[in-house]
Parts: C-alpha cells; structure tokens; sequence
C-alpha cells in the first residue's frame, strides 16, 4: 500500500544542530534492563528499531563516572575505552539503517546509592542516597568541577564512539534537576539562590558538552517545564528560553513521572500535550516528547499544531519496533499497539532486559535471534490444533501460520480472546483488549488458519479430528480456597456461597458488604474492588502485601493504584489476611500478630492464585499424537506477557531440532 500522503510530513528529514534526522520518529532515551552488561543484546535491539524507521535512536540513562551507579538496575556507562567500544556497537547498529543515534549523559546525585563503585554519592545537598540509609556528601565546589571534568570527558568518549545526540539530563529528579530544585539545592553559594542561579551549573554543562562535541554532535536538553509540585510554569518557561542558546534539541517532560510513564490504566494517550504545547515557541528550538502515541493520527496532529518536531516515544517503539515503517508503507493497521501495561519497565525495575507483553521479540533479537516482523517459513508444512484462543492460543496460531502451517483453533468460548474478553472489560483495562485485537486482524489476514468458536474440546473431540500436532492453550482459572502465597492449604470456611470466582464478578450484581482479598499484589483484586465500589457495594480490600497492588510499584502503577481505592471510598487493610468466613462476617488475621477480627461479609472475592488447566492435555498423553504441548496459563499461571511469549516461543521452536540460546557476557 502506498503512504497516506497526510503522513508525509512525519517522514520530513529535521535539523538537529549538526546533525540531521531523517524523519520525525524520536525513540527517547528509555531503560532497557540491559544497559552496560548486555552491549550485543543492546545493539541489536536498538538497530532493529532503526531498521523499523526511527530516526533517531537513543541508549537509557548512561553514567558518566564511577561515582554515579545504579546498581541493582542496569544502567548503560561512558567510564572508560572498553564502554566506548560497546557503545560504538550499538551506534554502528543504528548508523546502519540511516538513523541518528544518542545517549543521554546521567549522573544520579541522591538517587545513587553506588553499590557497586562504593563511591560516595555526591549531590547539591547531603540526603539519604536513592532508597538505602547511608546519605551521599554535599558537593563542594572542587566537587562541582570535578564533576563538570567528568562531564565532558564523558562527552567526548560519546562523540569517539560514533553517538550523533548527546544528552543533557537534567530531568527526572538527577543531580542537575537536584541542583534547579529549591527543597533540594539549598546551597548558599553561587550555585544556589532564585531558578536562575540554580541552573548555573546546568549552564556550565550545557555550554562545555557544547564547546567539547558541538561541531559534530547535537546537544539535547531533558527537562521538565514544571516543578515538583506541577507549578512554576512561568519560570521555567524563562529558564527554558535562557538556555536556549546553549540547546540544539529541547526533550521535554513534567515532573510527575507516574504520569509521564503512567500506565494506560490511570493515563491516556497524549497527556504531556497540555503541559509542554508552549515549548516550541519560547525556546525556537526543535522540541521532542512522549506520550504513548500509537496512533498516527495524533502523531501527525502534534506535528501539524507546532506541539512537538520529533514524536517521541519510548514503550511504542518497544511494542512495536517496526511503527514508522507501517506508517510509510501504508500499514497502520499492521502497528501493534502498546496497551500501556509497563511490563517493560516492571522488568527493568527488576534488574531484568526488558520485556513486552505486545512484543514478546523484545529483549530476544540477539540472544535468540528473533526479529519482530520475521519468522522463518517452516521446512516442512504441519497440521496443528491449538486449544484455546486466548493469548497463548492467538500467538501460537497466528505465528505458526505465518510459518506456513495450517492451523485450526478451537476455544470454547464464543469469542476468540480468553481471559482478555473478561479482565479487559474491569475499570481502566479497555486497551489491553489490543492484545487479542491485533492477533485477531492479523490472522483474518491469513488463508491458513481459523478460528472455531463455541467448541469445547473433549480428548475424544481432539483425536476425532485426526489432526497430529496439537497445542494446549486453556487457561487458568482462579482458585476459590483461598490457596496462594500466604495459604498453602485450602481454607475450610470459604466453602461458602458468599465465595465469588474472580472470572464472575462482572456476571453477578454484588450489593452490601464485598471483600476482596488480594494475595496476588498486582492489578486484578485492585480492578475488581474499583469495579464493585463503582457498583455501590461497601468493599473493603484486605491485602496480605503493605499496600494496595504492591507488585505494581515495579511497573509505576501502584501509587494511583492505592489513591484510586481510596478516592472511591474503599476500606483498605494491609498486611492482613482474610482467613476465614463466618456466617455474615470474614475474619481478617493480621499478618505479623495474627490477631484477628470481623468484618461485614455479603460477598467475598478471593484473587490469591490460579489452578492451570491442563487435563485436556494429560487425558492426550500417549494417545499418539505426533506432538503435544501444554502452553500459556494451563502451563502455569502468569501474566499476559507470559502467555504471549509462550506461544510465540512455541511457534518458533515448532519442528526445530536445534534451538540456540546465545549468552552474553560484557564485551570490553
Ligand atoms: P492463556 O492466557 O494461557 O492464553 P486464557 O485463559 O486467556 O489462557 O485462554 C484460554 C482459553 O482456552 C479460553 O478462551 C477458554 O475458553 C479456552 N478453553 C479452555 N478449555 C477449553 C477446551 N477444553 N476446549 C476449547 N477451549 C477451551
Ligand atoms: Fe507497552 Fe506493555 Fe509493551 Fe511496555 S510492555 S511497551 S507498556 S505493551
């Protein structure tokens, strides 16, 4: 298909000082999980999103000496020759495919705890040192030039390997936003006082990164347009002219990072707009932003109402790598659309590469060797039942087609989408229904493969078929005796009509008292206590973690997770158990005293953990199939990202005999 000539405009080259892009998709700075540690997997996977058309392509936060670490989370580094190296990989990667490629100098200030230099951590101010209880030192001001020495010289190891873009951070809460921050910088020598002389060592970076590499590289600036508390607007829309100058690329942000990277369950497309519309204008300066565009529809309006030059985009370009690409090819319907989940950045916060719940090749493209839109067609043409068509079930179907098999699913249900068709239907879940949507579109794209509906699979159904590969996909379901991380046995009492299944919460019309018991810590009980508030029942959330949704700290989420609960009036116990039920009452047991007491209990919804489905599969064993595989949640029960990832890995590794998973060591 030939471009929408309305997109033209996204594909224009732009100026960046030096430099230039050749179209205006921005892949900002963003964590990987893989940083210095990983430099091959890293490389590859930023020059397959060049491959895919983003113009410029960035590393995460990148150290610039020793005495800035964020070890346990991975970070990329510019210490030292064996960095330049790696880091020329990964600009070499992206330079292949035409694009422009950057890092983005960081220096943690009080949010290094430098566990792994045991450097003390230097800051405007002392403070305690990220989360740990050991404080970093005040800088002084041999400090403050060391520190800017350390700048440069990072600088110009930047430019010897290769970079285009270089960074000035002074964002996200890092020592140069420290040292702009009032409560933070509360310094009474030239470089404290009003805005103006607390940016006067932002300056000083600003104008010797500039002087050091500014001939051949362009020097961005990350920063945010507010303060702390989201005001301040008016001054720093001053401070932002002032350095224009000084700046050939303006990445901009809002200090509110739990909205910058909200999820899409609590932030929508495009909520920087209102915050950042003025930059342009007062700083004349090409002007780059995120906002989880997918859609190139509001790409194209940023651009046209003079909002932004460059669409930026950290979690698009991971779920799909390949987006401009489609766009130029007159292929939106092909963009896997981020659903806003931050599973990615829950996996870096876990010290872990990133993963995506949209992409499962994310974090695979080296290690092995998976490329986002390639798949190797098969050898040899099968005939493949999958069982289920939720995520694992569509995944492993659509990619098993794409390798040229003919493939039939079977699902129960009478739609295609598993636990999707449900979860997604819970308060703030709309857009993770793009999971089964995508896979959806895509398979009715394809002659070999269909989907049957409303077909239970019996073992004799599945032999009657006479098909000889068969793939189980069926899910999981919630266990109801309370079993899970805090109960190894069932609980007695919940034997009770009051017991509610998670998977009917949406089916049954819940009045009076409800208690959802949360021992799963992520966004099911949360969703469903939101749903039940909103319902007008009187729900209390108990929960055997400190807070509401506690895994979901990893993925920024928990926050407003807890606020939201709050706001609609939901009673919140934390480290508690609900062990057991009464007649009219839950008993809930404190999780360190074991002391307990009696709440109101009409109804009560156990999210603790799931039993897999898997007896379809045990009843085919020795049956003769040519090949069986249990896949997805009836495997084991996880998240959306793993039942993809299953049957994307099914799909590959499907008739291979040699499967190769390459382990990567630092380069140096
Ligand atoms: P996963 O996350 O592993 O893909 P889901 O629970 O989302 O799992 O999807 C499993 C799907 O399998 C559901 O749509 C369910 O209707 C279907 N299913 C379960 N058992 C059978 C069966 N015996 N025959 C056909 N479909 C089944
Ligand atoms: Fe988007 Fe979720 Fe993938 Fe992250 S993991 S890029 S939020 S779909």
């Amino acid at each position: 298909m030939p471009r929408d000539s309305r997109f033209d405009i996204l594909f224009e080259p732009v100026k960046i000082g030096p430099v230039t892009a050749p179209n205006r998709f921005y892949q900002v700075p963003h964590c990987t999980g893989m940083g210095y540690q990983l430099p091959q997997t890293l490389a590859t996977m930023r020059g397959i999103k060049a491959a895919g058309g983003w113009g410029v392509v960035n590393t995460e936060y990148c150290s610039i000496h020793p005495s800035s670490d964020d070890v346990p989370h991975p970070f990329a580094s510019l210490w030292d020759e064996g960095d330049v190296r790696n880091m020329a990989a990964m600009a070499d990667a992206v330079h292949e495919h035409g694009s422009l490629a950057g890092t983005e100098l960081w220096y943690g200030g009080i949010r290094s705890s430098n566990n792994l230099s045991r450097e003390v951590a230097l800051a405007p101010s002392s403070f305690p040192a990220a989360e740990s209880p050991w404080q970093c030192a005040k800088m002084d001001l041999d400090d403050i030039r060391r520190f800017r020495g350390w700048h440069r010289a990072a600088a110009l190891r930047a430019r010897q390997a290769g970079l285009d873009v270089v960074y000035v951070y002074a964002a996200h809460t890092y020592i140069l936003n420290q040292f702009l921050d009032r409560d933070m910088n509360t310094r009474t020598d030239e470089y404290g006082g009003t805005l103006m002389q607390r940016a006067r060592l932002l300056r000083e970076v600003l104008a010797e990164t500039r002087d050091a590499i500014g001939d051949r590289c362009a020097v961005a600036l990350r920063i945010e347009v507010d303060n702390e508390d989201g005001g301040g607007l008016d001054e720093r829309a001053e401070l932002l002219a002032s350095l224009a100058p000084l700046v050939d690329l303006f990445d901009v942000t809002i200090a509110d990072y739990s909205q910058e990277m909200g999820g899409s369950r609590f932030v929508k497309e495009g909520s920087l707009e209102p915050h950042i519309a003025h930059v342009r204008k007062v700083t004349g300066k090409p002007v780059v932003s995120v906002g989880r565009f997918t859609s190139p529809e509001t790409m194209l309006g940023q651009v046209k109402r003079g909002i932004v030059d460059f669409i930026g985009a950290a979690r698009p370009s991971i779920a799909d790598p390949f987006l401009p690409r489609k766009i130029s090819e007159g292929r939106e319907d092909d963009i896997r659309e981020c659903i806003g989940c931050n599973i990615c950045y829950a996996h870096n916060s876990s010290a872990a590469a990133i993963r995506c719940t949209q992409n499962p090749t994310m974090g695979e493209e080296w290690r092995r060797g998976w490329h986002p839109e390639q798949i190797a067609v098969a050898k040899q043409r099968e005939q493949v039942l999958i069982v289920g068509a939720g995520p694992a079930g569509l995944e492993a179907g659509l990619m098993l087609a794409r390798r040229g098999h003919e493939v039939k699913i079977a699902d129960a249900g009478l739609s295609a989408g598993g636990r999707l068709n449900w979860e997604t239907k819970l308060p703030g879940l709309a857009e993770w229904a793009r999971v089964r949507d995508w896979r959806l579109h895509q398979i009715s794209k394809l002659s070999n493969i269909e989907i049957f509906r409303d077909s239970r699979m019996a073992p004799e159904d599945v032999m009657d078929l006479g098909i000889p590969h068969v793939v189980v996909a069926t899910g999981s379901r919630w266990r109801l005796d309370g079993r899970g991380r805090s109960f190894r046995a069932p609980i007695a009492s919940y034997a009770d009509a009051r017991i509610l299944a998670p998977e009917q919460v949406l089916a049954t019309p819940v009045t009076g008292a409800a208690v959802v018991f949360d021992d799963d810590h992520y966004y099911l009980a949360p969703a469903i206590a939101e749903h039940l508030a909103r319902q007008g029942a009187q729900v209390t959330y108990v929960t055997s973690a400190g807070k509401v949704a506690a895994w979901s700290e990893l993925t920024a989420e928990q926050h407003r997770a807890h606020a939201r609960l709050l706001e609609l009036g939901v009673t919140v116990i934390v480290n508690a158990l609900v062990s057991g039920l009464r007649p009219g009452v839950a008993v809930v047991s404190c999780a360190y005293s074991g002391a307990t007491r009696e709440i109101a209990a009409d109804r009560v919804v156990p999210v603790t953990s799931r039993d897999g489905d898997d007896a379809l599969c045990h009843a085919l064993k020795g049956n003769g199939l040519a090949s069986l595989a249990l896949i997805g949640d009836a495997r084991a029960p996880g998240l959306i990202v793993h039942a993809v990832y299953a049957g994307h890995r099914l799909a590959r590794e499907f008739g291979e005999a040699d499967v190769t998973v390459r382990r990567e060591r630092p380069l140096c």
